[in-house]
This record gives structure tokens, C-alpha cells and sequence, in this order.
């Protein structure tokens, strides 16, 4: 059976060029990058190596580059070391509705430890208002954290703008507010350029765009106070203890260097095939709506609602015909409540049950969105007969 792949957003897989990097790391140059001999010092040149490539990649410094398990770590990183090691000049956080669950999740931490969170509404195409970040910022503030894009439905938001708006407070109040983005779903799409976005902190997790599972980096510009969320030895500059995943670094160093040579052709490949899907979807299938921003959005998110039928049994109809896709319950895994972002658009709980999200990568044909486009609205048809809500309409 041909199986389709739909479900970039959720992980890619792994370059053949970073797996190939990554492999003399598992046995010829195995030492420890703490250790002072030959072997040591070889797995230190190389980790030395791929932080100078993450830093350019980023336009940070080296010294500047923390590396971490992934996006869920870099975030934690974030939120909890700037709240708690800024907590004496205040503890208000502000972020959004649509996060990700790694820092929608630490920032709820965060109240339970006595922190005031803020959580940001966002527009129906699921944009955050910059006057909104103005007008939360209070005296108390210490840290704003919004994502680059949206995980789930692609919107873009404007990072550079929000920046701006909380360095001016920090120069008129003599504050020095820290902002965050998290970046996890952009690095493979957009240019990320710290300088030219204005943040202090930032978080990349290499899975997302071709390189290995369980690696990832937090930015974090010069001069920010931040304490270490992992104790113990002293690696990372005493960042973040525990001994460096050489060979997953070295992937990543890999895949940031593919990225920088490949980013414009894969985003001019991509989105034809999105906008066709997009169209296709909205023309073929009666009761559907694309959620998310239609033009700010990532190159290759594909996120629409269908009424009056399940994600789920959409989602399995279409396992069944071999394409992967998600919805937008099932990334909180098994859970049935509906995705907090859809509902932060404004899209009722029943909506939010009919969606799906198609993301699409580097191998997506325009094959493949022509099949989707000729069995989703045969499954569509099919559960909506079945379906007593649509009989009822
Ligand atoms: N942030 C965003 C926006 C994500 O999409 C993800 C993964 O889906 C994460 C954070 C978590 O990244 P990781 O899987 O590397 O922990």
C-alpha cells in the first residue's frame, strides 16, 4: 500500500546527511566532552563545532546556545529559570492561549508556585494583538513568552512588533522584561534571526526539521539572568548539567546546516501544494473552514474544519487508506477535550472535534495531495450519512 505522510508538524524524518553525521559519534569518537584525554577532547571539538553552526544558524553567539533534550525542555528552561530567578523584581508572566503544552504548562506550574500568569486571547485567524502585550505588562512583569507559529494551525505571529513594544516599556520604566518565542515549529520554514526578531530567550528542538529525536537548544542573550533548571556537573557554562548527547548534537549541527541551504526551495515547493490542498478541501467538501491565518501562516499547515463529523474518524478512515494526518484533539493524546487553540479561535467544541490538520515536508508530492483530495471527501461523505447531526441540519 502507498502510505502518505501528512504529519510534518509532529515529527520528520531524520536526513539521510544527518544520519550519516551523527553515526561516527556512537563508536570511533565516543568520549566524553568533559574528559581532559585524546578521547574527550575529539567529542569536545565536535560539540564546539555544531554550537557554532546552531549559533549561526540563529545569528547568536556560541557562548549564547544552551543545548537541550528538545522544544519541551528549552521552553521549561525558559519560563521556570526566568520567573524564579527574577522573582524579586515581580511575578507576573504574561503569555497566550494557543501555546504549546510545554509552556502553557509551565507557566500553570508557575501559578502554583505563587506566580500571577496571564494567558492572551488571540483573534479568530488566531493572532496575538501586540496592544494586548502592551496593555499586560504591569510593573510586577518579568517575562512575555509568545510562539513564532502555531503548532497546530500555522498563524505566524508578529514577533518583531511585540519586541518592540517591550523594549520601549523596559527603556520608559527602567524594567528589563525578558521576551521569549518559541521557535520549535519555524526553524525548518523561516528565517530565525534572534538580532532581527528582538528576543532575549529561545527555543529549537531538531526533530522538527530533519534532524534527531530528543535534541534541541534554548537561546539565551548575553547579560539574562537565568539560573540552571538542571543541576548538576558543569556542562553547558553550568547551564545545564548532564553529559552532552554528542551524536544528537552533532545531527542537529547537521540538519541547521541543511536548513540554511535548503529552507527557500522547500518553502517554494511547499506552498503550492498547501494552497492546492487548502482550495481543494474548502471547493470539494460542503461545511468546511480553514482554521488559522490565511495568508500569515507556515508554508506547510493545512488545518480546516469539517462539519459534522469526528477528527478521529476521519483521522483512522484515512490511516486506513494509508495517509498520516492529525486532529486536533489528538495531540494531547488520547484526550477528548477539544483543542485549546481551535477554542481560543473562537471555534465551538463541536468544531474543534471536526478538524484536521494535514502538514506537509520535503518528500510531499503533488501526488499525494491529489489523493487526499480524492478520498477525504468519499470519507467525508460516508460519516456524514451515518452522522445523526447532519441528518438533523
Ligand atoms: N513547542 C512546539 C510549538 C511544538 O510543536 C513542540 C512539539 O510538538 C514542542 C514545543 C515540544 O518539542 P519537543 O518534542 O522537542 O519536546
Amino acid at each position: 500500500m502507498k502510505r502518505i505522510y501528512m504529519d510534518y508538524a509532529a515529527t520528520t524524518p531524520t536526513h539521510e546527511e544527518v544520519v550519516a553525521a551523527m553515526q561516527p559519534y556512537y563508536n570511533n569518537i565516543f568520549g566524553n566532552p568533559s574528559s581532559l584525554h585524546f578521547f574527550g577532547r575529539e567529542a569536545r571539538k565536535a560539540v564546539d563545532e555544531a554550537r557554532l553552526k546552531v549559533a549561526n544558524f540563529l545569528n547568536a553567539k556560541p557562548e549564547e546556545i544552551v543545548f537541550t533534550s528538545g522544544g519541551t525542555e528549552a521552553d521549561n528552561f525558559a519560563l521556570k529559570g526566568i520567573a524564579f530567578t527574577n522573582r524579586e523584581r515581580g511575578n507576573h508572566v504574561i503569555t497566550t492561549k494557543i501555546e504549546h503544552h510545554a509552556v502553557l504548562e509551565s507557566a500553570q506550574f508557575l501559578e502554583t508556585q505563587g506566580f500571577e500568569v496571564t494567558y492572551l486571547d488571540v483573534d479568530t485567524n488566531g493572532l496575538v494583538n501586540p496592544e494586548d502585550v502592551k496593555n499586560a505588562l504591569t510593573p510586577q512583569t518579568t517575562l512575555v513568552s509568545v510562539m513564532h507559529a502555531n503548532n497546530e494551525v500555522g498563524t505566524i505571529q508578529p514577533i518583531e512588533e511585540i519586541a518592540k513594544i517591550i523594549t520601549d516599556f523596559n527603556h520608559e520604566h527602567s524594567r528589563s522584561v525578558y521576551f521569549h518565542t518559541d521557535a520549535v515549529q519555524t526553524a525548518g520554514a523561516l528565517n530565525i534571526d534572534v538580532q532581527k526578531l528582538g528576543v532575549g530567550l529561545l527555543s529549537i528542538s531538531a526533530h522538527k526539521f530533519y534532524g534527531p529525536k530528543g535534541v534541541g537548544a534554548l537561546f539565551i542573550k548575553k547579560g539574562t539572568r537565568i539560573k540552571p533548571f538542571m543541576h548538576g556537573g558543569g556542562q553547558e557554562r553550568r547551564r545545564r548539567g548532564s553529559t552532552e548527547n554528542v551524536p544528537g548534537i552533532m545531527g542537529f549541527g547537521k540538519a541547521v546546516e541543511i536548513v540554511m541551504k535548503e529552507r527557500e526551495n522547500w518553502v517554494k515547493h511547499l506552498e503550492p501544494l498547501r494552497n492546492k490542498l487548502i482550495e481543494g478541501i474548502l471547493n470539494i467538501i460542503p461545511d468546511s473552514m480553514l482554521n488559522g491565518h490565511p495568508q500569515k501562516r507556515l508554508p506547510n499547515n493545512i488545518n480546516v474544519t469539517i462539519k459534522y463529523v469526528e477528527g478521529e474518524s476521519m483521522l483512522l478512515n484515512l490511516d486506513l487508506e494509508g495517509i498520516a494526518c492529525s486532529t486536533g484533539s489528538a495531540c494531547s493524546s488520547g484526550s477528548l477535550e477539544p483543542s485549546h487553540v481551535l477554542r481560543a479561535l473562537g471555534r465551538t467544541h463541536s468544531e474543534s472535534h471536526g478538524s484536521l490538520r494535514f502538514t506537509l515536508g520535503r518528500h510531499s508530492t503533488k501526488e499525494d495531495v491529489a489523493d487526499v483530495l480524492g478520498v477525504l471527501p468519499k470519507i467525508v461523505t460516508r460519516l456524514r450519512e451515518m452522522s445523526p447531526l447532519y441528518k438533523k441540519k
